[in-house]
């Protein structure tokens, strides 16, 4: 491709070596809950102690630590590669045409729970740092890997780190994106409407409030808010935000007319828009069934909050991501947004550019016979190289 500089480092990615990261990892299970990000934090601190890197483990839980793992340092680094070690949970195993935690490779793909969501970008990562080591690669400014736990269960190895102080000049979360160089997602907004009304005996309804009735309502209601008004507001990166009834319990019993009926509600957030302002849409929509239903009661709690997040095009980590990107795969992949939630937002809310950017396909996270292309995979360790170089070089 004629970038000399980097492409004596890109030499140096061993495809053998990341397949075989990768396969570890995805044999050691981290499902959470509960996690057990130590056998991951474990093995990847090894390599690279073994190579020579400094490495650091910080217990968030016991037995749930994150990894940290710098290159020139010490001092902030320039570049931060971030990833998680957990995964979601396998499912039903039926659906799976292989084990889960056996890491095959079938036609070219590595199968396994965690393959593409987010072992793969994992790999990856550790992968560079290993291949920079050995190239002799010496940074004029520090470069980092920061392999947190807990990010499926509410993001909770990147909160504990940047609450420990944890700075870089700019970072890069490794999800399925493709290769594809995502510089916005969506916020998330979790919360309970519970509506209380009054029981009596079913044979005198009349008696009762019925909150099953009242919260029929306002379901309607919100399902004509998701339409008639989210569905009208646009990024031009992520699209519309959204609002969903997700699930929904209530009533005594049969014969009991129901004093009790709870809803929750996912509120999917475009750049923009904030939790608060829409947590206060929502307690307009009940405020106005209360003011038709005046025997009704409701109230609405918190479940979960996280802002979404758009990084601009001129960011230095957006330029360099897309050279990097441009120098392996021979194309601009420009920018686009990345359609589920992950932690860029907390590096973002911290004053840190980021950009998501991965090997795998998003669709096959989250599912039975998840699985990633190895040469994906190691096109994504050039990537994460070529970005290196250009960044800390
Ligand atoms: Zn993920």
């Amino acid at each position: 491709m004629g970038v000399p500089l980097v492409d004596r480092f890109l030499d140096e990615i061993d495809p053998d070596e990341t397949v075989q990261i990768l396969r570890s990892l995805v044999k050691l299970d981290t499902v959470n809950p509960p996690g057990n990000e130590l056998r991951a934090a474990s093995y990847i601190a090894g390599l690279l102690r073994r190579a020579g890197i400094p490495v650091e483990l910080m217990e968030v839980e016991p037995g749930r630590p994150n990894l940290y793992a710098i290159l020139g340092g010490p001092g902030t680094p320039k570049l931060t590669f971030e990833g998680h070690m957990d995964v979601v949970p396998v499912g039903s195993e039926e659906r799976w045409s292989v084990d889960p935690f056996s890491a095959e490779v079938v036609d070219g793909r590595v199968y396994g729970r965690g393959s593409a969501d987010a072992k793969g970008s994992l790999a990856a990562m550790v992968e560079t740092l290993l291949a920079l080591k050995r190239a002799g690669f010496n940074p004029s400014e520090p470069l980092a890997l920061l392999a947190v736990m807990g990010e499926e269960t509410g993001n909770m190895g990147i909160r504990h780190a940047l609450k420990e102080g944890f700075r870089s000049g700019m970072a890069v979360v490794g999800e399925p994106t493709g290769l594809e160089v995502k510089t916005a997602h969506k916020g998330v907004l979790g919360v309970e409407v519970t509506a209380r009304g009054r029981t009596a005996h079913a044979a005198m309804p009349w008696a009762g409030v019925n909150a099953i009735v009242g919260m029929a309502k306002l379901v309607l209601k919100l399902e004509e808010f998701d339409r008639a008004v989210l569905k009208t507001r646009q990024s031009r990166l992520v699209g519309s935000p959204s609002l969903a009834v997700t699930t929904i319990g209530g009533g005594v019993k049969r014969n009991v007319v129901p004093d009790r009926c709870s809803i929750t509600i996912d509120r999917r957030l475009i750049p923009g828009e904030t939790p608060q302002t829409a947590l206060s849409e929502i307690q307009d929509i009940v405020d106005k069934l209360l003011s038709e239903e005046p025997q009704l009661k409701a109230d609405i709690g918190l479940l979960y909050a996280d802002p979404p997040s758009e990084v601009s095009e001129n960011e230095e980590v957006v330029q360099f991501a897309r050279k990097a990107v441009k120098i392996v795969r021979g194309r601009d992949p420009g920018v686009s947004g990345f359609e589920a939630h992950c932690d860029m937002g907390a590096l973002v809310n911290a004053g840190i550019p980021t950009v998501i950017l991965g090997p795998g396909d998003l669709s096959l996270a989250h599912r039975a016979d998840e699985n990633l292309s190895v040469e994906e995979l190691v096109e994504a360790a050039k990537v994460y190289t070529a970005l290196a170089v250009l960044t800390c070089g």
